[in-house]
C-alpha cells in the first residue's frame, strides 16, 4: 500500500449509509483513484454556515476518509458562482462572451484556495501523494508550496484548455493558469487540450526541456500529459444488460408504441449545445417527413447552477424551442419532442441509453462527455444504436468510429440522425465494436493507474531543484 493519497476537490460528497453511493463523473474517477489505497478526500463539504471552523471534520467509510470544511455564504457565491462557474467555466469553454468579470469574485477565489490550503496544513503529511481536481483549485499548489508543502503534487483539470488567446481574455491570468507550474504533473483531458496549455505556458516564459512533456521555468518543471477521463465501462455495460425486464423499460417500451427512440442526456448548460441540437431535429422532421410519428426524441435535462441567470435564461430558451417544435411538428398521438428536467439515477439511465436507437451528443465544446460513452457502454453489441457525436466533445478524440458531427451545421446533424437511424445492422456492429474496445482499454480505474503512475513515477520539481547544481 505506499503511500497516502490526498484526493482534493471543490465538492466532496461525503457517502450517507443510508443513500445511493456519488454518481457524478468527477466522484466516480475520485473513488476509481481512491480504491485499494490509504486514502483522504478532502473538500468543501456542500454546507454554508455563518462562522465556518477552520478545524475540518473528518468521516471515515470504507476505508476512506472524508475530510470537510464548510465556506461561508460569501466565499459560495463569490469563488463558486462567481469565478469559477461565471469566468473559469465559460473562458474555458472557449465562450468568452459569457463571461463576467469582477476582483471580488477573484479574491473569493483566491481565499478559499487558500482557507484549502490552510485547512490541509493540518492534515499533510510529507510524504502524502496529493491530487488536486478541477478549475476551481488551480492556484492550491502554489498555495500548499508557500506553506512549505513539498509533495508530490498533481492536478486534472476536467474541462477544455482553450487557446492561449482565448486564455489571456482571463483577467490575472497569470496568478490563475499560469499557478498551474507549481504542480509537479497537470493532467487534461485530450492531446488538444494539452497542446493549448503547452502553448500558453510556453508564452509565459516556460522553456523545453530534454524531455519532450516537462516544461522549465527558473524554479518550476512542470510535466504536462493528456489522460482521457474513461467511466466503469463493464459495469455500464451490466447495468444496461440488467435492466431488461425493469420497470422503466417496460414504461418506455409502452409509451414508445414500437416508434424509434433518440435520446439526449445533458445537464442544462450552454456548452451542450442543446438549443442547436434542437434547431438540428427540427430540420430532421421537415427533411424526413417520412419519419415523422416512428421516432421520439427524449432530452433528459437536469437543472443545474440555477443561481446563475444564463442558466436561467437557458432553460427558458430550451424549453421555448422544444414547445414550438412539439407545436409545429406533433399531432393528437405524436409529440416529436420529450423534455425532461429531473435527473435519473445511473441504473435508469443506463436502461435507456440501451432502448435508443441513436444517441444525440453534440455540446459545442465539452472536456470529455461521459455520457458518450456510457451510450456506448451501454449497447447490445448484436444490435447496437448509433453515436452521434459532436467533434468538439473531447470524447470524439477516442470515439472516432462514432458519427462525428460539428454542432453548428444543423443541416449536417439532421442528416446524421438520419443516416444513423437507417445505419444498417453489420456497419452498427463495426462500429459499436471498435468503440466498446476503446473504452474497455482505458476505463476509470486505468485512468486513475495512469495518472498516479506518471505522479510517482517522475522525479518531482522540488527533488530536481535540490539536485540541480
Ligand atoms: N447523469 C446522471 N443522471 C442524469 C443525467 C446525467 O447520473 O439524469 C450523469 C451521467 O450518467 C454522467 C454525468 O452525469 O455520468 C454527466 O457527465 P458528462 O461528462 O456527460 O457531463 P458534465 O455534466 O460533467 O458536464
Amino acid at each position: 500500500m505506499g503511500a497516502r493519497l490526498v484526493v482534493i476537490s471543490n465538492r466532496v460528497p461525503v457517502p450517507d449509509p443510508e443513500g445511493p453511493p456519488a454518481a457524478g463523473g468527477l466522484a466516480v474517477a475520485v473513488m476509481a483513484a481512491l480504491r485499494g489505497r490509504e486514502g483522504i478526500w478532502f473538500g468543501w463539504s456542500g454546507q454554508v454556515s455563518d462562522d465556518p471552523s477552520d478545524e475540518p471534520r473528518t468521516q471515515v467509510h470504507d476505508g476512506i476518509s472524508y475530510v470537510v470544511i464548510d465556506l461561508k455564504e460569501q466565499d459560495f457565491e463569490e469563488y463558486y458562482n462567481g469565478f469559477a462557474n461565471r469566468v473559469l467555466w465559460p473562458i474555458l469553454h472557449y465562450r468568452v462572451d459569457l463571461a463576467e468579470f469582477n476582483r471580488a469574485d477573484l479574491s473569493g477565489y483566491v481565499r478559499v484556495n487558500q482557507r484549502f490550503a490552510l485547512a490541509l496544513s493540518r492534515i499533510l503529511r510529507p510524504d502524502d501523494l496529493v491530487w488536486v481536481h478541477d478549475y476551481h483549485l488551480m492556484p492550491l499548489a502554489r498555495l500548499l508550496r508557500a506553506q512549505g508543502h513539498y509533495n508530490r503534487i498533481g492536478f486534472f483539470l476536467h474541462i477544455p484548455v482553450p487557446p492561449p488567446d482565448l486564455i489571456a481574455a482571463l483577467p490575472h491570468h497569470a496568478d490563475i493558469l499560469g499557478a498551474l507550474v507549481d504542480y509537479d504533473l497537470v493532467g487534461v483531458q485530450t492531446d488538444n487540450d494539452r497542446e493549448n496549455l503547452r502553448r500558453y505556458l510556453r508564452s509565459r516564459g516556460a522553456d523545453r526541456t530534454g524531455d519532450p512533456d516537462v516544461l522549465a521555468l527558473p524554479d518550476q518543471r512542470v510535466r504536462l500529459g493528456a489522460y482521457p477521463v474513461g467511466i466503469e465501462t463493464d459495469e455500464f455495460t451490466r447495468m444496461a444488460e440488467a435492466s431488461a425486464g425493469s420497470d422503466i423499460v417496460g414504461e418506455m417500451t409502452e409509451s414508445l408504441g414500437g416508434r424509434a427512440l433518440v435520446i439526449g442526456v445533458d445537464r442544462l448548460d450552454y456548452s451542450k449545445g442543446i438549443t442547436h441540437r434542437l434547431d438540428a431535429i427540427e430540420r430532421f422532421l421537415a427533411h424526413a417527413p417520412e419519419w415523422r410519428a416512428r421516432v421520439t426524441f427524449l432530452q433528459v435535462t437536469p437543472k443545474s447552477r440555477v443561481e446563475i441567470p444564463e442558466y436561467a435564461a437557458l432553460q427558458e430558451a430550451v424549453s421555448g424551442t422544444a414547445g414550438r417544435i412539439n407545436g409545429a411538428y406533433g399531432d393528437v398521438s405524436w409529440t416529436p419532442i420529450r423534455y425532461v428536467n429531473r435527473s435519473y439515477a445511473r441504473e435508469e439511465l443506463a436502461a435507456l441509453y440501451r432502448l435508443a436507437r441513436v444517441g444525440l451528443v453534440t455540446p459545442l465544446r465539452d472536456g470529455m462527455n461521459l455520457v458518450a460513452k456510457e451510450y456506448v457502454a451501454a449497447q447490445d453489441p448484436g444490435d447496437p444504436g448509433v453515436l452521434v457525436l459532436s467533434q468538439f466533445a473531447g470524447a470524439a478524440a477516442e470515439l472516432d468510429r462514432a458519427l462525428l458531427v460539428n454542432p453548428h451545421e444543423p443541416e449536417a446533424v439532421a442528416a446524421a440522425i438520419l443516416r444513423a437511424l437507417e445505419m444498417p445492422l453489420a456497419e452498427r456492429v463495426e462500429r459499436h465494436a471498435s468503440m466498446i474496445e476503446v473504452l474497455r482499454r482505458n476505463d476509470v480505474s486505468h485512468w486513475a493507474e495512469n495518472f498516479i503512475t506518471d505522479l510517482t513515477g517522475h522525479p518531482a520539481s522540488s527533488e530536481i531543484r535540490e539536485t540541480e547544481p
